[in-house]
């Protein structure tokens, strides 16, 4: 087991014993990732680099000895108000992620409510059923109810309906998506937005993906359905740096329509004999890092930078669209409004064609089977993937043949016996135990092939998907 070396390694031995783990890694900026990673090209990259060493150690926490650090924010605000159609009233935070900007909308409508309607004991979230993990994750923490609601079956949209139905005296908040991650399509934001001013509710728009890039593709002249501060009800929007904004992890925005409204995310706290804290987001010291560059990239890259890049990124996904329907054997699942997109197969293991896919050094996501809809592959395109369009469709093509002939339901066999032999109680541990060995996955190693564990996953129920991935994650960190 690794301790603290008795003494320090020199710098040499240390650069090669990082460059010893890296090697395992799958190369980030190369452009045959189709998620995880946005890439602007090698000078932006390297622009984002500089401002995130040159403020690496300055601490957000105490920004009046940073003024940088605030000066950074409020621009890095203003131009993304701007940008999603906020007027002079609108507020907003950098944050670590989409996630804790999520998070963060979420705690700040719960403690609204709290002061507004006291009554109200354990508040509901409605979400349709593509919201963004983020949002069970803040429920979870912060003692939300969630009510979660069928999408649209065609359309694979939250449907106003089902979302006006699910409406109780508890409930407090709406989530819609711009686009939703899964199907890459922009909830009917203008519709929510109704429901929640006829309701009093708070409406959220999850732009983490989409909020960069849909005002440019309007611009491109293509059709975007609303979704930002324009639309009446629209109360706070999240929108991702690090995402289609290009810049380096570890940045994101949450906006509010007004400063009412964003004081109840902050935390003051003097009742201690230590510093005073006033923060607005969940952490505490943080590095200066990710904002300086973000606000760095984004000057860098500009207005028509980024219309270009909204430009290539369409075109490339018509192109993989098209491409992707001329695959005997594939299929969409529903048409994007952007450039994020799912695809199935009717003939062959999606499962055993992203391993394939991997063999040839191509990272794609498998999203598991959700109510009507089968499992599918994810892409999220972005300006590093531009240039792969054509062997990344000449791969699939072949792979999908491959995939074709091989052998599967093996294991989503074994997950059914399991489920059929085991009483509930004695289940869920053992059984996981089981499987896991049965994959080769025991203590927590990494899989290689990632078509067993995905067919079993895909075969379990959703809920006890999530305690088999919590048991195996307890395992992998051990
Ligand atoms: C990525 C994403 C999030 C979460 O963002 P992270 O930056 O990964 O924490 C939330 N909502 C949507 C729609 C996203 O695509």
């Amino acid at each position: 087991m690794m301790r603290i070396p008795a003494k320090g390694l020199g710098k040499e031995a240390l650069l090669e014993k990082l460059h010893s783990y890296a090697v395992a890694d799958v190369p980030s900026l190369d452009g045959r990732m189709w998620a995880y990673v946005y890439h602007p090209g090698q000078e932006a990259y390297e622009v984002g680099q500089q401002a995130y060493m040159q403020f690496l150690a300055p601490n957000v926490l105490d920004f009046t000895v940073y003024p940088s650090t605030v000066q950074f924010e409020r621009d890095l605000v203003a131009m993304a108000a701007a940008h999603v159609g906020g007027d002079e009233q609108v507020v907003g935070n950098f944050t670590s992620g989409g996630t804790e900007s999520c998070m963060l909308a979420v705690k700040t409508a719960r403690d609204y409510f709290r002061v507004r309607r006291p009554e109200i004991h354990t508040p509901e979230i409605i979400l349709p059923e593509s919201a963004h993990p983020a949002f069970h994750k803040a429920a979870h923490y912060f003692g939300l109810k969630v009510i979660s609601t069928p999408l649209d079956p065609r359309s694979l949209r939250a449907d106003p309906d089902t979302v006006r139905a699910a409406i109780t005296p508890c409930t407090i908040l709406i989530v819609g998506s711009a686009p939703s991650y899964p199907y890459g399509v922009v909830d009917p934001i203008p519709a929510l937005g109704q429901i929640a001013l006829d309701h009093g509710l708070w409406l959220h728009c999850d732009a983490c993906v989409g909020g960069f890039m849909l005002p440019y593709l309007r611009r491109l002249g293509i059709a975007v359905p609303d979704f930002d501060f324009g639309v009446p009800g629209v109360t706070s929007l999240s929108m991702d740096l690090h995402k289609y904004g290009y810049t380096p992890k570890g940045a994101s925005i949450v906006l509010y329509r007004h400063r009412e409204l964003r004081k109840h995310q902050i935390f003051a706290f003097s009742r201690w004999p230590g510093y005073t804290v006033v923060n607005n987001t969940m952490q505490g010291s943080k590095t200066a890092g990710p904002v300086a560059a973000a606000w760095a990239v984004v000057q860098f890259i500009g207005d028509d930078g980024y219309l270009e890049l909204a430009r290539r990124s369409y075109e490339a996904t018509q192109r993989l669209i098209a491409g992707i329907e001329g695959i005997d054997g594939l299929r969409l699942i529903a048409r994007p409004d952007m450039f994020l997109f799912a695809f199935t197969s009717d003939t062959a293991s999606i499962f055993h064609i992203i391993d394939e896919m991997r063999e040839r050094h191509w990272v794609i996501q498998p999203q598991l089977a959700f109510g009507t809809v089968k499992e599918n592959i994810h892409l999220t395109v972005s300006a590093s993937n531009v240039p792969w369009v054509d062997a990344f469709l000449a791969d699939l093509r072949q792979c999908t043949e491959r995939a074709a002939t091989m052998e599967s339901g093996r294991y989503a066999a074994m997950v059914h016996e399991f489920l059929a032999s085991l009483s509930p109680s004695a289940w869920v541990e053992d059984a996981f135990g089981q499987m896991l060995e049965t994959l080769g996955l025991k203590g927590g190693a990494l899989p290689r092939r990632t078509a067993p564990i995905n067919e079993m996953l895909n075969a379990l129920p959703a809920g006890l998907r999530d305690l088999a991935l919590t048991s195996y994650l307890n395992d992998v960190f051990s």
